[in-house]
């Protein structure tokens, strides 16, 4: 399969002072397909940027190499491969209007003016900035100097997009209305993105996969849900969302469910998919939101009983959280239904804990 992007045993080191030198990406394969939303997600330092910058072409790999729709692309400088970036500082050119700003890169190009005018117009209409064409950067939003910003990248035609982080500059409104007019452009589009970012939500509301990212290296590639339910690492765990983390020692297992002892009271259910031994030691990952609360002894499934230790109002839910053992705590996140429900668990009360065996992930450790 010809990728649109393929990155094959690509590390960078970069020299410090005193010969000290920086692993910042460690031996990365990395393969994405064409016409996919992909977002490398990470935090700060963990060598998306120069994931990114090395696709571009800004940096050089120390070793490895990175492929464009199957070509090697070698010590190519940016402007000799089929790919552009929009950066978060989009540095717009103050005295040239939209029209001048967006097409000043055709016109560097010697391009004949019929075919900028046409391609111009084709841009400003896809990112809808077709009335403000003679407008100056000083009269435009944050947004729509951004999407002057894209257009400037768009209008160039290049097979792959690279993004690093364009929307950090915007507050968080305009910021979540630009992610959803980024993703349905490049769904009427078509190309390839590849968007930098260190907000999970963002990159799970936008991206067909992502690649998460810590140290250097990739912990898992897939799907927002693949990522969000099925965490194949604890830093990806706790990094996406949140995660209760309990570990404990397998202690019996049958056809349907196997158990994992967290505490001498305390055994957990989960579901019999995971190949585990009797004696193992794994962790369970319980995402808050999984879990359900009832009053004490008002449920007859298997629960746990807990002490109500803690509430944290925060608008759309509530958080709790209970002890379950001496030693054992897990936070609870509670959908806020209706405003009575805001009363109904109070600290200090004892309550039930329920959560499927089949919401519960588990890493071997
Ligand atoms: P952020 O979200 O903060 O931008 P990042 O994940 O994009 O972080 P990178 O910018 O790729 O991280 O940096 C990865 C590591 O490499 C960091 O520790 C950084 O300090 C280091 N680094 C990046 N560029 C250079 C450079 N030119 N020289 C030396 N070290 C560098």
């Amino acid at each position: 399969m010809n990728h649109a992007v393929e990155l094959v045993n690509v590390s960078k080191t970069f020299r410090g002072s005193k010969h000290r030198d920086f692993l910042a990406v460690n031996d990365l394969n990395l393969q994405i397909r064409d016409g996919e939303f992909f977002s490398l997600l990470g935090p700060s330092g963990c060598g998306k940027t120069t994931t990114l910058r090395m696709i571009a072409g800004f940096e050089l790999p120390t070793t490895g190499e990175v492929y464009i729709h199957g070509q090697a692309m070698g010590k190519r400088p940016p402007f000799h491969r089929p790919v552009n970036t929009v950066f978060q500082h989009y540095a717009l050119f103050p005295h040239l209007t939209v029209a001048q700003n967006i097409a000043f890169g055709l016109e560097m190009e010697n391009l004949p003016s019929a075919e900028i005018s046409d391609r111009l117009s084709q841009v400003l209409e896809l990112v809808k900035l077709t009335e403000m064409r003679d407008r100056y950067p000083r009269q435009l939003s944050g947004g729509q100097q951004q999407r002057v910003a894209l257009a400037r990248s768009l209008v160039k035609q290049p097979e792959v997009l690279l993004f690093d982080e364009p929307l950090g500059a915007l507050d968080m409104k305009l910021r979540k209305q630009m992610q959803l007019e980024l993703k349905q452009m490049q769904q009427r589009i078509g190309i390839t993105f590849i968007y930098v970012t260190h907000d999970q939500e963002e990159a799970l509301t936008m991206s067909d996969r992502i690649a998460i990212m810590n140290q250097g290296e990739i912990q898992q590639v897939g799907t927002p849900i693949e990522i969000y339910e099925y965490p194949k690492t604890r830093f990806v765990a706790d990094f996406i969302g949140e995660s209760n983390f309990l570990t404990g020692r397998v202690i019996q297992i049958n056809n349907e469910q196997q158990t994992v002892l967290v505490d001498e009271s305390l055994p957990i259910q989960i579901a019999a998919e995971h190949s585990l031994s009797v004696g193992q030691i794994v962790t369970l990952v319980i995402r808050p939101e999984k879990i359900t609360l009832y009053p004490a002894k008002s449920v007859h499934i298997p629960s746990w009983s807990g002490l109500l230790e803690e509430r944290v109002y925060i608008g759309t839910d509530t958080r709790y959280k209970v002890k379950l053992s001496p030693n054992c705590y897990v936070m609870v996140r509670v959908q806020n239904w209706h405003r009575d429900d805001l009363q109904r668990y109070q600290p200090g009360q004892q309550v039930e804990v329920f959560v499927s065996p089949e919401s519960i992930g588990v890493l071997e450790s």
